[in-house]
């Protein structure tokens, strides 16, 4: 096979190919999107390659549509924009799109099918369609399919009418196929197709017939018999000139003299041919327009099959003939081996008998059937494959019939057969016991030829696409048995396909006919009770009960159960009666799922049906359209607004729902749609491209659309009651459509009453124009505050993502005006690319995000300036400072990302003409004064190139503001946080305030899978907090948990983040919601105060599930360190909790000053942690922290006192190795009375030598090394009345925590819940947070928060435990059987909230875990413990540098792999590999495992392991953290 396509689709590619060539638009029916179909893969390439359809003259758009979506739906908006639309596609969607087929039949529409199941092809899908006005052919070869399929296109632009192209994909599976020969496209004339691509259609009706035509207009009078050019036309009711739209066509147009082509131009509708047709008249010819004959459809195949076969040399005709010319028995086939028979009869013995096969199915030209019988035949055959057959006579039998009939002649004797699956070597055979019963006297009808089963094969199953479970599982988790889907899929239904039970429409119409079921069995009961006719007392009175509650659902189902055992015992006629309806005793919550796919025409859809009957049903619409899909597909022009069309219809409830933005509201509208008695719509957004996309890529779609407003989050209720109930709005943004609604009907009112803090959002109107006009006034203002001063311009545009190259720009800025320069400094995303060609000076300073990218404000300009082609800088000078770090990639491919991005930058301003007024500066973060050492120099030459080097009398700059001079500055942490808090213009608060904060106990953030979309639109990146508790020891009362959660719901992003410090963490509070966080925070007992910040935060302890007494001794101590240590200003207090009108308000400049005796105005230089660990659980990480005691018990079995150690840390910075992480040095024991004291006096001496300078190197760990660890505890035994006796000894066995029920010395029980990273949260397959919340409700002990973010149910008497359990059980929460690296795991936040990640981790860790467990599996490994800790960036706050394993953040999808940390936390790891992606650290891993599986010693660890078979070296402490690194060797 020379160049051929050689695969198991190679007819399917060939199909697709010519598809491509021959359509505008393909649309790509799939099984589902993740599977591919016979043509998808080819048509994919071809997209993907950019080929250039022939007809298009561009690349041809394809839609991958699943084929239970409706997939014609899909060739409405194309074929009526214009554009050719043709459809690949199995038979299996043909009879649920039948509706779709008789309208489609009037555009030239071509629809390729695949006959199923391709082992032994269903004629019955063809037959069963045969009369939807389509034209019909077949292939039957894999030589034929090439000329077939572009016949049927050829045919389709021609005649105007839609051609389904039928073929069997198992004749091509044994043959090459040749590749498509280009010339034979040529018989697809592109006039005529070009003529239709040019009007648009005026139909927009999909659910009703419009009239539309195809029509052909005859040039030359009607005499003429070959039709010149297609025209077809709209006749109908929203069209031109008939009343009840049905076949008016015109029988005259006026004259047109130019060429066909041209003169019939206009398709839209008659009336404007008319129009346009007239204004060109000029030419006396007449012209007839007509609708398309059959005969026209024969006279266009003709034409083309004559053209193809002078080019090919190969021909076709409706019905072809194949055997002696003398045949006296024609066997005509119509099944999958027509070609295989037709060459067994050349080599049969069987004498005069022939094969006849259809090329052309319909139209049906009896007469061309006739004329090709041999005049000899006596007899005639008719082989129909059609599976099941429904009636006696197949299609085809009449079909022929009555061809033969009207031919005239001599009679012919017509036998039906039904042809089976014949095997290849069997046809001879077949053939022959058909000539035997046609040759009897009285030949058998019906004979069944071949095996009616066929071989088995596996079909293609309709499936609901997996994602899409999430929604039914809401369903089934709220209402239970309660629940009645009448369309699910794979529900048993005698005598239906599943294809069609799975409608929608079937669903109501099953529904309807269950809901007036159970009417009628209401007016049963009604009529028995007054009858009462039983023989018992008991069912009168439970009838009469449930009679009452029939439609209240939870009292109805109550009592059920009591009715049906109450009238089984009464044995009476009538009691048997009722009994015959028993299961709608029950009271249903009973839904339909819908599709978007209804939005196209609402007014005719089964979302119509359903509101206007009125009916209580609850619809469910699954909108699954990709928030960044929405411009390609044009959503918003296709789809109309569901939930405001049911809105505007008064009577049903509405609500719009998102589970991946807001799992609760998901509940909440389900529950009252349930609960409302009509018609309930619930629509659902569920964003996907293909089945199996990842939770996150949906989350982040949802969030997108959710938070711009294009999905909206809502509910409205047409009967509340309350008026202001009416409508809910539960997302921040509305889009335009529905607030105009609101506003119309006066609700909005009610709304910005409600929230005036959505005033804003709810008038903003937003989009990209708003953006560029943004960038066009900032550039603008600029330029009229720089006119008339003097001095060459100079423009500097910045890209930054950590502030370096900004600030940077700023003082180059500076620098520059201060040298009399006119400079503007700006963001590369903010200025206006349209005036960089008019620039004179233009400086650039970028630095390097990722692998070598743009930072995210710089990338839209990078965008535009390489991809711009027509930019000409000829009359530019610019020049370029690139800043990155020189070892960030230590692999040799990799050390291209160095600086990339300015380098590149540089480049194609030069490929662009600018001249470079300077070389590329380049900073080097590995040089000695970091990036500033090559800046100096640039910049120097700078200066020197726009010859303002020489400058004299420069003024002094003033030195940059540290955090030093904002703790000065604050007033005591005051700063300007209460005006930023009152600034309701933006979300954010200032600078210096974003440090302040901290000290509070809140950072703010923005999120960050927000930040491209918001940007795109204008918007400021979308602010909001994070708020840390104090929480010393991490313990927490059932009623302090629920009101936790209630502010997680209520204020924050309903998730709580149980932190790797005990402590609760609540992300997404905005601005507005801050204060009342903190007040609520404050009247469950905690507070914020010092949980983040240069202070002592919040103090850890030992969860210690297994010993109560003692664990609550130690942990006394932990509260007394941490309240020890609090800071002592009152700012806090001012600022969150006071009320406005409260009577201390003392604010930043006012004269009472506050005090801080342990801290002073300036705090610490850095922040400062401690930690007590009970052994042998070191399930604090005791040598991470500054301080880290370790609780020494006495012989008494109470606390005596603590081994302390001092000076762990764990952030570094990537590639500095003056930073580094440490573990704590021994100090010695200190008694229990006096340990607040020692660690007080450690953080004093810290207060005073700690660097305040540089603050990487301003933690704990650098000044006691420093200063060298004897000097130092010298310095803080001088301030101290005792000294640090010798250690006791300890011993640790771990670092992770022990799952499952424990039993502590007091005898209550203890259950440790894995809480997977620490994130509490409600998803559809765990309602976690709604079952913990449960749990707190009836709980009589403590919650504890571990250190491994896990949680302890605590101090559980006997005699409470089976309610816990029952509820542990109910929710799932009971499940503690992960494997044991799971078990192990932990992961920080990182994205989307936290600033500092660089990669994903808490959202990828668990699936990086997902894909390791099956190797463990193998291996053995499930149940052994391996630490492994992953954190979005090298702070470290999972402390991931004392993992066994740990990945840590380094570019998006790329991690640091660090190995041998110890197992329970006494050592560090050491760097293994660096900047690896998942397929990386999975080759490692998984080896790795399986060695560690065979090789282990007796109770040897895995870090320990990684050491002695030489993987790593072992790290001492944190000073030889970065020697002997092995990143580049690799040793597995
Ligand atoms: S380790 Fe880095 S990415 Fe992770 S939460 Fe801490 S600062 Fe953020």
């Amino acid at each position: 096979m020379a160049n051929g396509v050689e695969s198991q689709n190679a007819l399917g590619a060939r199909v697709a190919e010519i598809a491509y060539q021959c359509s505008d638009v393909v649309v790509s029916v799939q099984p589902t999107l993740a599977t591919e179909s016979a043509f998808s893969t080819q048509l994919q390439a071809l997209a993907e390659g950019q080929a250039v359809s022939r007809v298009s003259r561009k690349p041809a758009e394809v839609i991958h549509v699943r084929n239970n979506a409706d997939p014609l739906l899909s060739v409405f908006r194309p074929i009526r924009e214009g554009k050719l639309t043709s459809v690949t596609t199995s038979s299996s969607i043909l009879l649920r799109a039948i509706p779709h087929l008789y309208k489609l039949a009037n555009y030239p529409v071509v629809i390729h099918v695949a006959l199923e199941p391709s082992q032994y092809p269903d004629y019955s899908n063809i037959t069963a369609i045969r009369n939807c006005g389509f034209t019909f052919l077949q292939s039957s070869t894999a030589e034929d399919v090439q000329d077939i399929g572009i016949s049927a296109h050829a045919l389709a632009i021609k005649s105007g009418k839609g051609v389904i192209h039928f073929f069997n994909l198992a004749n091509g599976q044994q043959e090459a196929i040749e590749p498509l020969d280009p010339q034979a496209l040529e018989i697809v004339d592109l006039d005529t197709a070009h003529l239709f691509q040019s009007k648009k259609s005026s139909e927009s009706a999909i659910y009703v017939d419009e009239g539309r035509q195809a029509n052909l207009t005859i040039i030359g009078g009607p005499d003429r018999d070959t039709p010149a050019i297609t025209q077809p036309a709209t006749n109908g009711t929203n069209g031109t000139n008939g009343t009840n739209g049905h076949k008016a066509p015109q029988s005259k147009a006026p004259g047109i003299s130019h060429e066909s082509s041209v003169a019939s131009s206009n398709r839209a509708s008659s009336v404007s041919t008319d129009q346009d047709a007239t204004s060109e008249a000029t030419s006396v010819e007449p012209i007839t327009i007509r609708p398309v004959t059959s005969e026209d459809i024969y006279q266009i195949l003709t034409t083309t099959w004559s053209r193809l076969s002078a080019i090919t040399g190969r021909s076709y005709a409706p019905f072809e003939y194949h055997g002696p010319g003398d045949a006296e028995v024609v066997i005509l086939v119509f099944g999958g081996d027509e070609a295989e028979f037709s060459s067994a009869i050349k080599s049969s013995s069987l004498g005069k008998v022939g094969i006849l096969t259809i090329r052309l199915y319909r139209p049906w030209l009896g007469a061309k059937l006739a004329a090709v019988l041999p005049k000899t035949a006596k007899k005639v055959a008719v082989l129909e494959q059609i599976r099941r057959k429904t009636t006696k006579w197949g299609p085809l039998f009449l079909d022929t019939l009555q061809s033969v009939r009207s031919a005239g002649g001599s009679p012919l004797e017509i036998v039906g057969y039904q042809l089976g699956h014949v095997h290849q070597a069997s046809i001879p055979q077949a053939l022959k016991i058909v000539t035997d019963n046609i040759q009897q006297e009285k030949p058998a009808q019906n004979v069944v030829i071949g095996s009616v089963d066929g071989p088995q094969e596996t079909s293609t199953a309709v499936a609901q696409p997996q994602v899409e479970n999430a929604y039914m599982k809401v369903l089934s988790q709220l209402f239970g048995h309660r629940l009645y889907i009448a369309n699910q899929l794979g529900a048993e239904s005698t005598g239906v396909s599943t294809e069609v039970t799975a409608t929608p429409e079937y669903g109501f119409g099953a529904l309807t006919a269950r809901i007036e079921r159970r009417q009628r069995l209401v007016k049963q009961v009604e009529g028995a009770l007054a009858e009462n006719k039983f023989s018992s007392k008991k069912p009168v009175d439970v009838l009469s009960k449930w009679l009452v509650n029939s439609e209240n659902s939870d009292q109805s189902n109550e009592l059920a159960s009591e009715v049906i055992s109450s009238l089984t015992a009464d044995k009476s006629p009538v009691a048997s009666q009722l009994l015959g309806e028993k299961s709608h005793f029950y009271k249903e919550s009973q839904w339909l799922i819908g599709s978007d796919a209804w939005s196209y025409d609402l007014g005719n859809s089964g979302v119509h049906h359903v509101i206007a009957s009125g009916a209580n049903v609850n619809m469910l619409i699954i909108d699954s359209t990709p928030y960044s899909k929405r411009a390609a597909i044009n959503a918003e022009q296709r789809k109309k607004d569901i939930g405001l069309y049911a809105m505007n219809f008064g009577n049903a409830y509405v609500a719009s729902v998102a589970v991946y933005s807001s799992y609760t509201q998901v509940l909440e509208a389900m529950i009252e749609a349930d609960q409302f008695k009509g018609p309930s719509i619930v629509l659902a957004y569920l964003p996907y491209n293909k089945e199996d996309e990842s939770p996150l890529t949906i989350l982040q779609e949802t969030k997108n659309a959710v938070d711009i407003g294009y999905w909206p989050l809502y509910r409205w209720n047409p009967h509340p009651e309350k008026p202001e109930d009416r409508f809910h709005l539960d997302s921040e943004r509305l889009k335009k459509e529905v607030e105009d609604f609101l506003r119309r009907d006066n609700y909005l009112t009610q709304v910005m009453r409600r929230h005036p803090e959505f005033a804003n959002n709810l008038s903003g109107s937003y989009g990209s124009e708003v953006r560029s006009l943004q960038k066009r006034r900032a550039k603008d203002a600029y330029e009229q505050l720089l006119e008339g001063l003097a001095g060459a311009p100079m423009t500097v545009l910045f890209a930054s993502d950590n502030g370096n190259a900004e600030n940077l720009a700023k003082r180059l800025g500076n620098r520059g005006k201060a040298r009399g320069l006119k400079t503007i400094v700006m963001a590369m995303d903010d200025y206006p690319m349209e005036d960089l060609y008019s620039e004179e000076n233009v400086v650039m300073l970028s630095s390097t995000a990722g692998q070598g990218e743009f930072p995210q404000n710089g990338r839209s300009f990078w965008e535009a300036v390489k991809n711009s082609t027509d930019l000409d800088l000829a009359t530019v000078n610019f020049a370029v400072f690139a800043l990155g770090d020189s070892h960030y990639w230590p692999r040799k491919e990799d050390k291209i990302y160095y600086n990339k991005p300015g380098k590149d930058l540089h480049n194609r301003l030069v490929t662009l003409g600018g001249s470079p007024l300077t070389d590329c500066g380049l900073g080097d973060d590995q040089d000695p004064d970091g990036f500033q050492t090559g800046y100096a120099d640039w910049e120097a030459l700078l200066w020197k190139a726009l010859g303002v080097d020489k400058v004299e009398g420069l003024p002094d700059e003033p030195p940059p503001i540290t955090n030093e001079d904002i703790k000065i500055e604050s007033n005591f942490l005051r700063g300007t946080i209460k005006e930023g808090l009152e600034d309701t213009t933006t979300g954010a608060i200032s600078a210096s305030d974003q440090q302040l904060t901290k000290f509070h106990g809140t950072y703010m953030q923005d999120d960050r899978d927000l930040r491209d979309e918001r940007k795109e639109q204008g918007l400021e990146p979308a602010y909001s907090f994070m708020i840390r508790c104090r929480l010393a020891g991490g313990i927490s009362t059932p009623q302090q948990w629920i009101q936790m959660d209630d502010i997680s719901t209520e204020l924050g992003n309903q998730t709580m983040k149980l932190t790797t410090r005990q402590t609760f963490q609540f992300h997404g509070v905005v601005k507005g919601k801050l204060r009342p966080a903190m007040q609520a925070i404050n009247r469950a007992l905690m507070t914020t105060i010092a949980a983040c910040g240069d202070v002592n935060r919040n103090v850890m302890c030992s969860s210690l599930p297994q010993a109560s007494k003692y664990h609550s001794e130690v942990w006394a101590v932990s509260q007394k360190i941490s309240d020890h240590l609090l800071p002592s200003t009152t700012a806090y207090h001012e600022i969150w909790l006071q009320e406005e009108n409260g009577s201390k308000t003392q604010v930043a400049g006012n004269a009472i000053v506050d005090h801080e005796p342990m801290y002073g105005p300036t705090y610490l230089p850095r922040k400062f942690k401690i930690t007590i660990a009970i052994p042998p659980h070191n399930d604090t990480d005791v040598y991470a922290h500054d301080i880290g005691l370790i609780a020494i018990k006495g012989s008494d079995g109470h606390l005596k006192g603590f081994n302390l150690l001092a000076g762990g840390g764990m952030g570094v910075t990537h590639n500095n190795k003056k930073t580094y992480p440490q573990v704590g040095r021994m100090f010695g024991y200190v008694p229990k009375d006096v340990v607040h004291l020692a660690c007080e006096k450690i953080m004093l001496v810290q207060r005073d030598n700690g660097d305040r300078k540089n603050r990487k190197h301003a933690r704990l760990k650098y000044t006691i090394d420093d200063m060298g660890l004897d000097v130092f505890i010298s310095a803080v035994e001088a301030l101290l009345p005792f000294k640090f006796e010798p250690p006791k000894p300890f011993k640790f066995a771990s670092n992770i925590d022990t799952f499952g029920w424990q039993k502590d010395e007091n005898g209550l029980n203890h259950f440790t819940f894995f809480i997977e990273n620490g994130r509490i949260e409600d998803t559809p397959d765990f309602a976690m947070k709604t079952g913990l919340r449960e749990i707190a409700k009836v709980l009589k002990g403590e919650f504890r928060l571990t250190g491994n973010q896990h949680l302890i149910v605590s101090n559980v008497a006997d005699a409470g435990l089976p309610a816990i359990k029952k509820l542990m059980k109910k929710y799932k929460l009971d499940n503690t059987n992960f494997s044991g690296l799971r078990l192990s795991s932990s992961a920080c936040v990182a994205f989307p909230t936290c600033g500092l990640a660089m990669a994903e981790s808490e959202r990828y860790l668990p699936e990086l875990i997902t894909k390791l467990e099956s190797t463990l599996e193998e291996a053995g490994l499930r149940q052994d413990s391996i630490v492994m800790r992953m954190t979005g960036c090298p702070n470290g706050c999972a402390r991931p540098w004392l993992a066994e394993v740990a990945f840590v953040g380094k570019a998006f999808g790329a991690y640091n792999m660090y190995l041998g940390g110890g197992y329970h936390g006494q050592r560090l790891n050491k760097l293994y590999r660096s900047s690896i992606k998942e397929d990386e650290i999975l080759e490692i891993m998984k080896p790795l495992i399986g060695r560690y599986a065979k090789e282990r010693e007796e109770g040897e660890r895995f870090g320990d392991f990684c050491i002695r078979i030489g993987m790593i070296v072992a790290t001492k402490e944190g000073r030889d953290f970065h020697d002997n690194a092995s990143c580049d060797t690799i040793l597995i």
